[in-house]
């Protein structure tokens, strides 16, 4: 099966992504900024279930960082085939409070991450003849939320850059899509208040394990005529 980078890891949705793409066969490198701990325990039940997986610590939105990990990990001598662009991070404010740290913090994170791990893997993949590219986006950035726009304004561009790289990708074999999850439980949205909840037509939030199983067709075989798309997981939302 494939080796597979997913980009924040340790923890939320990244980590149950992990576990479904080892569940699925695949070799896992589990990249975190800070919180190892949490990223071997995900190692640790990768391996308690039978997977195969390591950690990879380094900062997606820095270059230098993500050029240094990347290497460690011989991308080139042993290519990724599948990449999960997941590493995210909120900084809310309304515009008008909202400071340059937020702003840029935000679009680094998503925008810049993108590019410094998604450029370097993308012409080993294309000589492997065969991959998946998944970039986790948001409901915010497809209809907007008050006080995201700099939250928005990331994930909408990394929209964008789903459907560009797509085409230039679909005649090599691989795929690239967007998923939009709407609210899910994790760490990220522990201050999001009740009666967001209520918004949601299925009156809960969803599950990293429920995202985790769409990312993980997408990367599967059966997914293959599937590419530029961006896909909802929302429970109705929008
Ligand atoms: P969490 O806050 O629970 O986890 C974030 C993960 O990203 C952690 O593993 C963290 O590592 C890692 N991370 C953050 N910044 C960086 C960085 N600069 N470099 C490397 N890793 C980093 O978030 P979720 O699981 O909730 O979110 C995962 C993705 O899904 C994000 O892109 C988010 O925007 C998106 N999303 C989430 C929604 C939700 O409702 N939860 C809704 C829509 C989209 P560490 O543990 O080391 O801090």
């Amino acid at each position: 099966m494939a080796r597979a980078l997913v980009t924040g890891g340790s923890r939320g949705i990244g980590a149950a992504i992990c576990r479904a793409l080892a569940v699925a066969g695949h070799d896992v490198v589990v990249n975190y900024r800070g919180n190892r701990d949490a990223a071997e325990a995900v190692v640790a039940a990768i391996a308690a279930a039978g997977g195969k997986a390591e950690t990879a610590c380094f900062d997606v939105s820095d270059a230098e960082a993500v050029q240094a990990g990347l290497a460690a990990l011989d991308y080139a001598g042993r290519p990724f085939a599948i990449l999960v662009n997941n590493a995210g991070i909120v900084a809310d404010a309304p515009f008008p409070a909202l400071e340059r740290d937020a702003w840029t913090s935000v679009t680094r994170t998503t925008l810049d991450g993108f590019y410094n791990v998604t450029q370097p893997l993308v012409m080993p993949m294309v000589r492997g003849k065969w991959g998946r590219i998944v970039n986790i986006s948001s409901v915010s950035g497809v209809v907007g939320n008050r006080g995201q726009t700099n939250y928005s304004a990331a994930k909408a561009g990394l929209i964008g850059a789903t459907r560009s790289l797509a085409q230039e990708l679909a005649k090599r074999n691989i795929t690239v899509n967007a998923v939009a999850p709407g609210l899910i439980d994790t760490d990220m949205v522990r201050d999001v208040p009740p009666e967001a909840v209520q918004m949601i037509p299925m009156r809960r939030m969803g599950r990293p394990d429920e995202v985790a199983s769409l990312v993980a067709y997408l990367c599967s075989d059966a997914a293959a005529y599937i590419t530029g798309q961006v896909i909802g997981i929302n429970g109705g939302l929008v």
